[in-house]
């Protein structure tokens, strides 16, 4: 089977190796000339645990290529994905201009059949624009090719994404014609042998399922996170509480970790997206209005600690960050809750020394000189008044407590995500405070 996935981003590129592991000979296209001359020299523009590996093998045993040109290759392929970005506009709805970009490219230069699958997280309504914009191109040249639609959204997670994509809890296909759900059933059977879970829907369902998923699990989040600021006012312990609840098996235990809030590149923009679609409707979404809230005043809960430990004069002192990925395992820094608490210090008159193991260079991309980078966690801790725990690297879980107090000029710690002991942070000499 030969395919084209257009956009080689995040999703676009793990999506297009791993089917091409499974003997699916894949084009990987994107617009970014310089992204794919590298990927055509083997250098891999992003990282994810796994995928450099995968990537090499595949390009070098002919399976998966890298292009600039759609056109080269789409009357070759019976799939083409499109995977390109769908960032906010400025009114937090999904920015379609790049997504119908390729479909009209699609319309303008399609002579056979193909199945045209929409991969970006989209709104209700997106696949019959792309339909619509691929038939109009079609009419101008009076050609007349048929062709289908059909909707996957994406669930991998960044940092886990191959294994993800391998091993699926379930692949989501929303279709319209029996034809389309026959390919996308043969494209995605090689991933199903031990676990078969497709669901086939209607389109506009498939891509509400995506909105609906990811709102889903922010609202976890920005729940527990509300339960935890709840805790430190009235004396109780959120850790106990998560644990408590988490193995109801109702509710269950993921996705219920307090913390200083949700980035990246999909929940914040896909929970405001679809409070925009809302809106649009004459409906309001007012739960996942309080959630965007909640996450909003969370990015600054470490800061507001860090004020009051010391009475507001925050001038002058040195804080060190463990972590400026929005989570580990991935150098992605969209929206990561890491860039608004360095604003909010810069801004206070501290200094910043800053260590995370992968996304350094994009955060410096982002953030700039104003940050010291570090070489490692312990250089980052040095003669700093405090340290705060952003990201939870594994690296970071098992310090030497002794070298880190002896590098700080004060030994105060604040663990944004939960992961140490009180005690025992309490019993090496540290001021200790976590989330709730
Ligand atoms: P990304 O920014 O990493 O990649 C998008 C790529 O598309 C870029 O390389 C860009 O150059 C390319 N592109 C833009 N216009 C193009 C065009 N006309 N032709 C060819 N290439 C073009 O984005 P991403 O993180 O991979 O996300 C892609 C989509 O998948 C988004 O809708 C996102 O919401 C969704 N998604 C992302 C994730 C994730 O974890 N990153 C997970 C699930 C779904």
């Amino acid at each position: 089977m030969k395919i084209a996935i257009v956009g080689t981003g995040y999703v676009g590129l793990v999506s297009g190796t791993c089917f091409a592991e499974m003997g699916v000979d894949v084009t990987c296209v994107d617009v970014d000339r310089q992204k794919i001359e590298k990927l055509q020299q083997g250098i891999i523009p992003i990282y994810e645990p796994g995928l450099e590996t995968l990537v090499l093998k595949n390009h070098r045993e002919g399976r998966l290529h890298f292009t600039t040109d759609l056109t080269a290759c789409l009357n070759d392929v019976e799939i083409v994905f499109s995977a390109v970005g769908t960032p906010p506009d400025e009114d937090g709805s999904a920015d379609l201009s790049y997504v119908l970009q390729v479909a009209r490219t699609i319309g303008q230069n399609l002579n056979k059949y193909v199945v045209v699958v929409t991969k970006s997280t989209v709104p209700v309504g997106t696949a019959r624009k792309v339909k619509a914009a691929i038939r109009e191109e079609l009419d101008k040249r009076g050609a007349e090719v048929e062709f289908d639609i059909a909707s996957n959204p994406e669930f991998l997670k960044e940092g886990d994404a191959v294994q993800d994509f391998m091993s699926p809890d379930r692949v989501v296909v929303g279709v319209e014609t029996d034809r389309a759900r026959k390919i996308m059933e043969r494209l995605y059977k090689p991933f199903m042998m031990n676990n078969y879970r497709m669901i086939f829907t209607d389109v506009p369902s498939a891509e509400m399922i995506k909105y609906a998923a990811n709102s889903m699990l922010a609202t976890r989040i920005s729940f527990m996170n509300d339960i935890a600021n709840l805790c430190e006012i009235v004396g109780a312990d959120v850790n106990m509480v998560r644990k408590g609840i988490g193995t109801d098996s109702r509710i269950g235990s993921k996705f219920l970790y307090a913390g200083c809030g949700y980035g990246g590149s999909c929940f914040p923009k896909d929970v405001k997206a679809l409070i925009r679609t809302a809106q649009q409707n004459g409906y309001q979404m007012r739960v996942l209005q309080a959630v965007e809230e909640v996450n909003e005043r969370q990015k600054s809960v470490l800061f507001d600690k860090l004020a009051r430990h010391f009475q507001g004069k925050l001038a002058g002192k040195t804080v060190a960050l463990w972590g400026l990925a929005f989570k580990p395992e991935t150098d992605d820094m969209r929206e990561a809750p890491a860039t608004v608490l360095i604003r909010m210090l810069l801004d206070a008159g501290c200094r910043v020394r800053a260590y995370d193991p992968i996304a350094m260079p994009e955060a410096e991309r982002r953030l700039g000189s104003e940050v010291t980078y570090c070489k490692d966690m312990y250089e980052a801790a040095l003669d700093a008044d405090a340290l705060m725990l952003v990201t939870e690297w594994k690296q970071f879980r098992l310090p030497s407590w002794g070298v880190v107090k002896r590098a700080m000029r004060t030994p105060v710690l604040l663990d944004g995500r939960n992961i140490y002991d009180r005690e025992e942070l309490t019993a090496n000499g540290f001021t200790y405070y976590h989330i709730g």
